[in-house]
């Protein structure tokens, strides 16, 4: 773009992140600094400002350089005005009209909020609420829109006059910071028995004794309760394991600093920037040493840093703790929000609560990455928008059933809410159903359509049925691939590669290793894994051994299941129902493909959570480290991929590790040479790739790697999980496109 004019007076208009996140004040001490006279104000758009003096150019230059943290500049043009002789520099009110960018994110407390928590001379020293214009909890306490305290849950906390001035003052860093409260009129921090009474003592002092003396504690965060315990007492964690009843699912720890996230895991400069990020996400990093019991024989550990001023304040006093901090979600129920809901869901778990009298109004679990990838989307992230290439009509999308999201697309921004969980249980349906109604409120969008899954038995699905206006259903690996589609922009047609679990297929069966070609609301079946059977249905998905039936069935070697699987009472009977064909509907699933491995290799035979199978299977063949593809380890037949050879080559594997390098290497091998020679056929370059396995590693960077060797693109999620946590933002782009480029005849 050439330099735009810039004249004695000037019209400037900023667009992007660039309301709630201090950008008038911002602009305000800019133009002081520079003796620019004129006035700013938020509108539609985003930031109008007119500015007249020398200097322009130079105030343009830093409105793009200097802007505020959590501000994000998408454009700044300048256009020539007339003098109006305005004597200084105003903040108008917002011009009206629908708000742009809705409501911020949460964000930690930001270095000049946190050097004031901790200086005794400030008069917010250890004040457990401390926030200013760039930090603090955002989309978790608003109500309504527009953005102004009354609409916040700080509302019933009235500015004292030494925080209304400062809420008055251009100049100070908390200008019309809407959450800004201190220790004389902010909320209150108290910790209490099982029983509701007050314990003694300053709560923080009392809360880190009794973690200390190996004491579970449920601690109200941002989003919702932690269920706290010492990371470093065996027992502890047990115990919360026990009460929690979690047998083996990993859980998060939260470490003072980057330093003391080295002590446990390997943490590279990308890792540091993530966990110092303030969206202060859990990051999956590789274990050092390992916490007894936290993240059971997996190679990954989850570490975060405190993420509010009440966790700083834990952890400013003990540094050398280490906590483990899962989500006091109790049954798989959501996120405990409420202080006597904390009491009653969370009774016979946490022995003390530290509480406080702020409340939580929007429900949202922490986010996890590892690297550039999403694993759950939620707090830090969440309402951030996805720009979309263009703009169209509004539209709900529902999500699936599993890691449930729903998205709002409105105008040329996509809104995917924050994690709701799977749709397995009437509190998690309720949840989902709170967050359509407050995402839709918040960004003031009545929908024209709603988006679901095909399964028409899916709490997201029935409830789109429900709305009465017009639904489209989308195929759930055609929403997978739409997804990658929608964060990238890409309008052109793909070659999309979906590496699911399940979901339901054209056909009315369980499909998930799939080649698709995707053109936008089109979506055709190329080619698909050669199926296996499910021995008793989704029971199968828990239980890997069976999936290493159906495997030793294809092979021909199902006389063997029984005597292999003896330890399983059922292995007779799978037998007799996988050479009977009873009860074990086909599936083309890539996730149940890998249980079949882990199954074959006996690395697991029952799984205690989703994916456990898979990940375990995963860490032997990283430790093995990589290894040349199985020599006709497939074959691709009718588009089909078939991997017996390779499976028959695990049967026999005297090395578990080897042998999951193998699977891994001849898997990514095969999937490679399938996506190439479709990728000819067609003559399409883009190949996008999601599907939950893509949370596997080795599968994920061994495609990224080698399809652009055979100059083809890869394109994956970067902004959202690549599993169903995704699928809303797929669904949405789907039926956008069907609005507005039908189908044709
Ligand atoms: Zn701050
Ligand atoms: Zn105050
Ligand atoms: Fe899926």
């Amino acid at each position: 773009m050439p330099p735009q004019p810039v004249a004695e007076a000037a019209r400037i208009r900023v667009t992007g992140v660039v309301q709630g996140v201090g950008f008038r004040p911002f602009v305000w001490r800019l133009a002081q600094e520079l003796q620019l006279a004129g006035w700013v104000r938020n509108d539609a758009a985003g930031v109008e400002i007119h500015a007249e003096g020398a200097g322009l150019d130079r105030f343009v230059d830093r409105l793009k350089t200097e802007a505020p943290p959590l501000a994000r500049v998408d454009a700044v043009t300048v256009a020539a005005a007339g003098q109006a002789g305005h004597a200084g520099f105003t903040i108008c009110d917002s011009a009206g009209g629908r708000v742009g960018t809705a409501i911020g994110h949460d964000t930690a407390p930001c270095a000049a909020c946190l050097a004031e928590l901790f200086d005794p001379k400030n008069r917010r020293w250890r004040h457990g609420f401390i926030t200013c214009t760039h930090c603090g909890p955002r989309y978790t306490l608003t109500r309504h829109l527009p953005y102004d305290r009354p609409q916040t849950s700080l509302a019933p906390f009235p500015l004292c006059p030494d925080c209304a001035r400062e809420y008055a003052d251009p100049a100070d860093r908390r200008f019309h910071a809407e959450t800004t409260c201190c220790p004389n009129c902010g909320p209150q921090l108290s910790l209490l028995n099982g029983t509701g009474n007050v314990l003694a003592g300053e709560p923080i002092a009392a809360t880190l004794a009794l973690l200390q003396a190996g004491r579970i504690v449920a601690i109200k965060g941002l989003g919702g309760f932690h269920l706290a315990c010492d990371a470093r007492n065996a027992q502890a964690v047990t115990e919360l394991r026990q009460r929690k009843q979690r047998e083996e699912k990993p859980f998060a720890v939260m470490v003072a600093d980057t330093e003391a996230a080295a002590r446990h895991a390997k943490v590279g400069a990308g890792e540091t920037a993530l966990l110092e990020s303030p969206e202060r996400p859990i990051v999956l990093l590789e274990q050092l040493m390992e916490l007894p019991g936290v993240a059971p024989a997996l190679s990954e550990i989850g570490l975060m840093l405190p993420a509010t001023p009440i966790q700083q304040m834990l952890f400013h006093d003990a540094p050398e703790l280490a906590l483990v901090m899962t989500s006091a979600n109790p049954h798989g129920e959501p996120l405990v929000i409420g202080n006597t809901e904390a009491l009653e869901r969370l009774a016979g778990i946490a022995a003390a609560f530290l509480l406080h009298d702020r409340d939580i109004v929007v429900r949202c679990d922490d986010s996890v990455r590892r690297g550039t990838q999403f694993i759950r989307r939620a707090r830090g992230y969440v309402p951030c928008a996805i720009k979309l290439p263009g703009a169209g009509p509004s539209i709900l999308a529902v999500g699936g059933w599993f890691k449930n999201t729903v998205c709002v697309m409105r105008d040329d921004e996509a809104f995917v809410s924050q994690h709701i969980g799977d749709l397995d249980n009437a509190a998690a349906c309720g949840f989902f159903e709170e967050t359509v109604a407050h995402l839709l409120h918040i960004l003031d969008v009545e929908p024209e359509c709603v988006a679901h899954d095909l399964h028409p038995d899916f709490h997201s699905s029935r409830f789109a049925a429900g709305l009465g206006i017009p639904a489209v259903g989308v195929q759930h690996h055609h929403a997978h691939i739409a997804a990658v589609c929608a964060e990238h922009g890409i309008e052109a047609p793909v070659l999309g590669l979906a590496l699911d679990g399940v979901g339901l297929g054209n056909d009315g069966s369980a499909w998930g290793g799939e080649l698709l070609r995707v053109d936008g609301a089109q979506c055709e079946r190329l080619g698909h894994l050669a199926p296996l059977g499910l021995p008793g249905g989704d029971v199968a998905a828990r239980e890997p051994w069976r999936m290493a039936a159906a495997a030793l069935h294809v092979l021909g070697r199902g006389d063997e299941i029984a005597q292999r699987f003896a330890a399983e009472p059922a292995a007779a009977t799978v037998a007799t129902m996988l050479a009977r064909g009873l009860n074990c509907p086909p599936t083309s699933s890539a996730g149940r493909l890998f249980d079949a491995a882990a199954g074959l290799l006996d690395v697991r035979r029952r799984a205690n959570f989703e994916g456990q199978a898979a990940m375990l299977l995963e860490g032997l063949a990283a430790r093995h480290g990589p290894l040349a593809p199985l020599a006709g380890g497939w074959q691709i037949v009718d588009d089909q991929l078939d991997l017996r050879p390779l499976l028959a080559a695990l049967v026999e594997a005297p090395d578990r590790q080897v042998a999951a390098a193998l699977f891994h290497a001849t898997l990514t091998a095969a999937l490679v040479d399938w996506v190439v020679r479709a990728a000819q056929r067609c003559g399409i370059t883009t190949v996008a790739v999601a599907g939950g396995c893509l949370l596997n590693r080795l599968l994920a960077t061994g495609l990224r790697e080698a399809l652009p060797r055979h100059g083809l693109r890869f394109v994956t999620a970067q902004r959202l999980p690549p599993n169903d946590g995704g699928l809303s933002l797929g669904q949405a782009w789907v039926a956008r496109l069907t609005r507005t480029r039908p189908a044709c005849p």
